[in-house]
């Protein structure tokens, strides 16, 4: 079918990458199309204190049903999202519904919130934030804002301003994903942050792996020294969470503690358990 295509350009692309392409139209007409039906959904993470087992907070996930296919991850679409500049409106719409949500619950918890490389880099970040927190109502110290050291890469004046107006209205920046790809300690010391999120690889490997938990012992050092907190992310097992005490960590995240659910199941847990008991 590429070569009969009348666009001259297609017709040498291999039969894959002509796949490949019309899977990501598709994807990104479905997107569209979903956006603008309200299709997305966010689901909650509670975030829970190691030492008390009170939760925290909780962040926020998006979901998608996608029609004909089922639960899409959103590691599977993002990144469409990003190159179609879909991320903008989809992170504003995830800004506000987790606000708004939050708003529900009792006021000491917090809500975080993902915003991808590309989305923090649009003009209006800043400003979608504020009109989140505006039209919801919500404290700025209750938000949370996620990102990765993508986010870091590239503009880094630029990003340390954006970085530093939002710290200035009172809403935390989390460094998600830490010390995966090239984050280096170097980036606690010159980002403003409130909070380090230990990636998953590494607490996945606590009490097989004596590097895991050497990377742990120095992420959650450096950070304290830098007086920035720390949260374990994909907890699932009572040696991990074990471990991450022992070495200082603060907070935890992961299915042991409960996976993510609906704002309501959220709400549910909150009011049945006053959290998680550790023997
Ligand atoms: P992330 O921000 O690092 O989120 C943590 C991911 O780990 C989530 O996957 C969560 O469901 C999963 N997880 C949590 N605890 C456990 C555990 O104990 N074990 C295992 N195996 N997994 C666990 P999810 O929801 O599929 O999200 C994947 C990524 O997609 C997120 O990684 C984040 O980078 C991105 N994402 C999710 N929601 C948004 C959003 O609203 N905006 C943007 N820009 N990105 C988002
Ligand atoms: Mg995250
Ligand atoms: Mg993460
Ligand atoms: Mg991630």
């Amino acid at each position: 079918q590429a070569k009969e295509s009348g666009r001259g350009g297609y017709r040498f692309f291999s039969p894959e990458m002509n796949q490949k392409l019309l899977e990501r139209r598709a994807l990104e007409a479905d997107l569209r199309v979903a956006l603008a039906r309200g299709d997305f959904r966010l689901a909650y993470q509670p975030q829970v204190n190691l030492e008390t087992g009170a939760v925290m907070g909780a962040e926020a996930l998006l979901r998608w049903d996608r029609p004909g296919v089922g639960n899409m991850p959103p590691d599977r679409f993002i990144s469409v999202a990003e190159e179609t500049g879909l991320i903008g409106p989809i992170g504003t719409w995830a800004l506000q519904e987790a606000c708004r949500e939050a708003m529900t619950w009792p006021d000491h918890l917090t809500i975080a919130v993902n915003v991808s490389p590309v989305q923090f880099r649009q003009a209006g970040l800043f400003e979608a934030v504020v009109s989140a927190l505006e039209s919801s109502g919500l404290a700025a110290g209750r938000l949370e804002v996620e990102i990765t050291e993508g986010v870091l890469l590239n503009d880094t004046d630029e990003t340390l301003a954006t970085l530093r107006r939002l710290r200035s209205v009172g809403v935390k920046i989390a460094m998600d994903d830490f010390g995966t790809g090239y984050s280096s300690l170097g980036y606690l010391q010159k980002f403003p942050f409130d909070k380090v999120k230990i990636d998953r690889s590494f607490v996945r490997h606590l009490g097989d792996d004596r590097s895991a938990e050497a990377i742990v012992r120095a992420v959650v050092g450096m950070s304290h020294a830098l007086g920035v907190h720390t949260i374990a992310e994909g907890v699932e097992t009572a040696v991990q969470a074990d471990m991450l005490r022992q070495r200082g960590c603060e907070e935890v995240q992961g299915y042991m503690y409960g996976k993510p659910m609906s704002g309501d199941d959220f709400v549910e847990m909150l009011t049945c358990s006053t959290g998680v008991s550790h023997s």
